[in-house]
């Protein structure tokens, strides 16, 4: 029998709706988890939509996990009954890679177990996410949420957090860079405050005039609208880094124009084909680089979490009764969150 409640999409256009689920015993390194908080991704919707393709229906989508610990493995060693914890975006990878060695699993050659929609590697079921009352994840996949930060605040930390932190580590970006954040949405207005954070100085490009007072009151240093061509023209080589948050293909070339002689535009939200085409020329007469980053591995995931305790670094969230999911969805594809939905999964319960 089904021992545990979520909410699932049967199809890509059926909405997400109550559906029960069975959890697996405890494998001997894994730790039991009831989930508090779970935030809301672009990437759930993405996935429930089928928009990448290769989505396996039932889908419960979730990546951003936050609960607490009600039972561990025999042979797990780092957390016990009653931890605060987290689950990102992966619960599995093949461990031996030279990627997985370096502690970068979402780099695996054969590829991360994702925390929902993919196969688990010892049984070949279909993994779910944290849309539901409890997982069952792996120690290795699993990381502590300082007792400091709001929990349900922190939850974003590991998807959101970890894929804006990891790239701007990863390139060394801090003092004297001038950093353009792309999108204010989830990842965005996290990517602005881990820029801030780390030295920058930052520039949020949005589409929307009734977003500039909030990109300063998240300590934006300037605002672009990037619909205003004036505006772009005047962006012209002044960037260091673009952080490119946007989820669906847009036409890049506006923006490589703003960056420096060698500077790097680090795509992070598009997953699909890059449409219109880019310009190559705007590569090859300034030295400009595009790059791509996915999350961040397990080290540093941590690291990200810590990091957040030590600046006083959370996400801005709306709380959501899970009953109200599809709603959500539907403001998300608007760009009308503040800035990342995270559901009470007491309302889960509840349901
Ligand atoms: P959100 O919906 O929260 O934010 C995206 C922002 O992008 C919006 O707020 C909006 O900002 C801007 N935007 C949306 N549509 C358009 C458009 N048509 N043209 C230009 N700008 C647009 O999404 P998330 O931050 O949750 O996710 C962003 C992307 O990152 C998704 O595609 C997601 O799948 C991906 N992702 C990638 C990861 C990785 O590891 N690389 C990990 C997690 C997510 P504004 O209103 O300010 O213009």
């Amino acid at each position: 029998m089904a021992n545990t409640k979520a909410y699932a999409a049967t199809t890509p256009d059926s909405g997400l709706a109550p559906y029960a689920i069975d959890r697996r015993e405890l494998r001997t390194d894994d730790v039991a988890i009831e989930i508090d908080y779970c935030g809301v991704c672009h990437s759930d919707l993405h996935t429930v939509e089928n928009d990448w393709g290769g989505s396996k229906y039932p889908v419960i989508p979730g990546h951003e996990i936050v609960g607490r610990v009600t039972a561990v493995g025999p042979d797990v060693k780092g957390y016990k009954e009653g931890d605060l914890v987290g689950v990102g975006c992966m619960v599995d990878s093949c461990r031996t890679c030279s990627a997985c060695e370096s502690g970068l699993e979402q780099y695996c050659d054969e590829g991360s177990t994702m925390t929902y929609g993919s196969l688990d590697r010892h049984d070949g079921t279909v993994t779910h996410g944290g849309y539901s009352e409890r997982i069952v994840v792996g120690e290795r996949f699993v990381v502590r949420v300082p007792e400091k930060l709001d929990p349900a605040a922190a939850a974003p930390i590991l998807c959101a957090g970890i894929t804006t932190y990891s790239p701007l580590k990863y390139f060394n970006v801090g003092k004297g860079h001038k950093v353009g954040v792309l999108g204010m949405g989830g990842l965005g207005h996290m990517g602005v405050k881990f820029a801030k954070a780390l030295g920058a100085e930052v520039t949020i490009f949005t589409r929307s005039e009734a977003k500039v007072a909030e990109a300063k009151k998240q300590g934006a240093d300037h605002v672009i609208i990037s619909t205003d061509e004036a505006q772009m023209k005047a962006a012209a080589n002044s960037f260091d880094f673009l952080l490119d948050t946007i989820p669906v293909a847009h036409d890049l070339n506006p923006y490589l124009k703003c960056l420096k002689h060698d500077g790097t535009h680090i795509l992070v939200g598009l997953l699909t084909p890059v449409e219109p085409a880019l310009q190559a020329g705007l590569l090859v007469t300034k030295r400009r680089v595009i790059a791509g980053s996915l999350i961040g591995g397990m080290p540093e995931t941590q690291e990200v979490l810590d990091f957040c305790a030590e600046h006083d670094i959370t996400c801005d969230i709306e709380m959501l009764d899970i009953r109200n999911i599809n709603e959500a969805y539907e403001r998300m594809k608007k760009g009308d969150v503040k800035y990342r939905f995270v559901i009470d999964m007491k309302t889960l319960k509840q349901s």
